[in-house]
């Protein structure tokens, strides 16, 4: 315990650890480094276990890792114990106590350590340690979680009048803004600004990309994180006097009551309101599926998939769905070799198939391998990396890579925090079953976003904490309605979907005509020498109305919405066909296709009326 002995402002007692090594890692030298896997192992002898902890960054700088392990394990003030949800135990509290612990440790690890200790500082945390609020004030509404279907729920209680209070027991923002759409995103966008430079079909135009500055990347990354963080959450909570922002766990008791556990456990600061209505809009974490070895071995989820401090050189994606094929095409265009595995016949299995089989050539093109109907059986680790055994017809397959992330998934968090006592429903997978006003079991009791299990995008976790705050506050009057939703798939090229997909029609017994215009037929693909993807309508003959669309191009996201607000108008193909589209937008490419229904796309000229 020698960095305890030297630090005694350092209290340890709490977690445990996990250190995974990778092929190449010199364990021998751990030896001569404070957090030596040996002492690791002491620590484990010598305190209570009460959480694990998973570290999964491969280890090439080791100082710094050393730093990274270390406040991973310990806080400043040792104040971590008994984590009660997986979320907490995820790393947000750790990120923000980052920077004391360096400024802590970094003296003494610059003592100890004959490298040079570099690029250790992250951003300036923007929220400090989370701690209980004291007030003595009473709330009509108690909103649980302060992601964005929480603020939406507390900003319209504040409208309506209501003395509001959120709790929150880990970072402000929650998912989308921390460890979601933003920093995925900003990765994506590197990766393909990367890839692009070196990947185009402009003649005249250079074709190179020298090496990537992973850490400036990230760095970069987690800066607009901690930016937006402030614009988009910290300062529109400050902006609203009428809600309290607490900080700690909250767990239900019977009726409305509702008890807020410092996130440090500390008994004595648990306080306890008894508000006239609840919205838990708690949110959901990466899951996996049970697989032999998989615990044993640890994995990579989207959470820490972001936060990887080297490129690995190689890896396993389990899972073909959004979250999965944007990680993994990011990775990809960095020079990772990426293998993903997908237990469905297709990627994306619940978008067309053309769209899925032509996304998938796309990716492999550029050197993903892509394997479906692939059904695990068994993970496991060795000095190697990762080897993930599949069976499929008696057929067995292995897989290796240097890491492996799962990305099959996320379940509601509603773990731990008395709904049963509360008496609110969950359903099989965890998640608060809600009826159409978003209200559960307990009347008093509404949840909304990603803890419903329904559509897990932000702008719909927004939408249902503003109608559930109506329905609480007014009673029942909005129904949640998300018959048109669109929705994006931040790959390149991207997709996105609206509506009903060709075979969701025929189900629905309408009779169904259906176009598919290549971009090959757009201008602005044309110019933009990208001519990868299509554009799919789907309409009914009898009525002649547009009932979904379907889009797999660079700008399939800016797209979509035209489609969206068409059908959401109930427009017909000549409508459609009838409504300006500026040229060269990739946007007219959906008037196009709705030309398509009746012309050869070949035979239209330029912006054909
Ligand atoms: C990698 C990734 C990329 C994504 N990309 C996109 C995208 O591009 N577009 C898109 O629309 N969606 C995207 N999503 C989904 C989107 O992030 C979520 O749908 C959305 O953030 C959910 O918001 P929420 O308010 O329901 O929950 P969250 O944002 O998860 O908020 C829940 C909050 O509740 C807190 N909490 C939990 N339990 C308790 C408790 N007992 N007491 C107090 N606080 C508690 C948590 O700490 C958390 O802050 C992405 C998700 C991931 C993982």
């Amino acid at each position: 315990m020698e960095i305890l002995n030297k630090h005694p402002g350092v209290n340890l007692k709490v977690y445990s650890i996990w250190f995974n090594m990778y092929p190449g890692d010199d364990r021998s030298k751990w030896n001569n480094t404070l957090l030596s896997d040996s002492r690791v192992t002491q620590f484990w002898d010598e305190n209570k276990i009460v959480g694990r902890w998973m570290v999964d960054q491969k280890v090439v700088d080791y100082p710094r890792q050393i730093l990274w392990d270390a406040y991973l394990l310990f806080g400043p003030e040792a104040e971590w114990q008994d984590t009660p949800s997986p979320l907490i135990s995820w790393g947000m509290p750790v990120y923000h106590r980052r920077h004391k612990l360096m400024n802590d440790l970094l003296p003494l690890l610059e003592a100890e350590t004959t490298a040079a200790v570099t690029d250790i500082e992250g951003p300036e945390p923007a929220v400090t340690v989370p701690q209980v609020h004291r007030g003595p004030e009473e709330f009509d509404l108690i909103v649980i979680g302060s992601g964005s279907g929480g603020l939406a729920a507390a900003i319209r209680g504040a409208e309506l009048g209501k003395r509001v209070a959120v709790i929150e027991a880990s970072t402000i923002g929650g998912t989308c803004i921390n460890v979601g759409c933003i920093p995925s995103k900003a990765l994506l966008q590197a990766a393909e600004l990367y890839h692009v430079a070196s990947h185009h079909s402009f003649k005249g135009m250079p074709s190179t990309s020298t090496g990537v500055d992973w850490g400036a990347v990230f760095q970069q990354k987690d800066e607009l994180v901690a930016e937006m963080r402030k614009s988009r959450y910290e300062d529109v909570l400050d902006a609203y006097p009428e809600i309290t922002l607490i900080r700690g766990w909250a767990k239900l008791m019977s009726g409305t009551r509702v008890e807020v556990k410092d996130v440090n456990n500390n008994e004595s600061e648990t306080l306890h309101y008894t508000p006239d209505k609840i919205i838990i809009a708690t949110g959901a974490h990466p899951w996996a599926p049970p697989i032999e070895g998989l615990e044993g071995a640890g994995y990579l989820d989207s959470t820490s998939a972001l936060e990887l401090m080297t490129r690995p050189a190689s890896m396993i994606v389990v899972g073909g769905g959004s979250i999965g094929l944007e990680i993994s095409q990011a990775y990809a265009r960095f020079g990772t070799k990426v293998t993903v595995l997908e237990i469905q016949e297709d990627i994306i299995p619940e978008e067309e198939s053309e769209i899925a089989g032509e996304l998938t050539d796309y990716l492999r093109e550029e050197g993903l391998i892509i394997e479906t109907n692939i059904s695990i059986r068994q993970v496991r680790k060795d000095e190697r990396g990762y080897q993930v055994i599949s069976e499929n017809m008696n057929v067995t397959r292995e897989f290796n890579a240097e890491i492996l992330l799962m990305a099959t998934g996320r379940r509601a968090n509603t773990s731990g925090m008395g709904l049963d006592e509360a008496g609110v429903n969950l359903g099989r997978d965890g998640e608060i079953i809600v009826d159409d006003y978003l209200q559960t079991s307990n009347a008093n009791v509404y949840a909304a976003g990603d803890v419903t299990g329904r559509d897990m995008y932000v702008y719909v976790s927004g939408y249902s904490g503003k109608l559930a705050a109506e329905n609480a506050i007014n009673g029942n009057s909005r129904m949640y309605d998300t018959d048109i939703l669109p929705r994006v798939i931040f790959t390149d090229p991207a997709v996105a979907s609206v509506g009903m997909t060709e075979e969701q029609a025929y189900d629905e017994r309408h009779e169904v005509k259906v176009t598919t215009l290549p971009l090959e037929y757009i201008s602005r693909a044309k110019v933009n020498r990208d001519t990868r993807g299509l554009i799919k309508l789907v309409a009914d003959k009898s009525t002649d109305r547009l009932l979904g669309a379907h889009v797999l191009a660079p700008e399939a996201g800016e797209v979509i919405q035209a489609a969206a607000v068409a059908i959401k108008a109930a427009m017909t193909i000549e409508d459609i066909q009838d409504i300006f589209f500026p040229y060269l937008t990739m946007s007219e490419g959906f008037k196009l296709a709705a030309q398509s229904f009746d012309k050869d796309p070949a035979l239209l000229s330029c912006c054909a009326g």
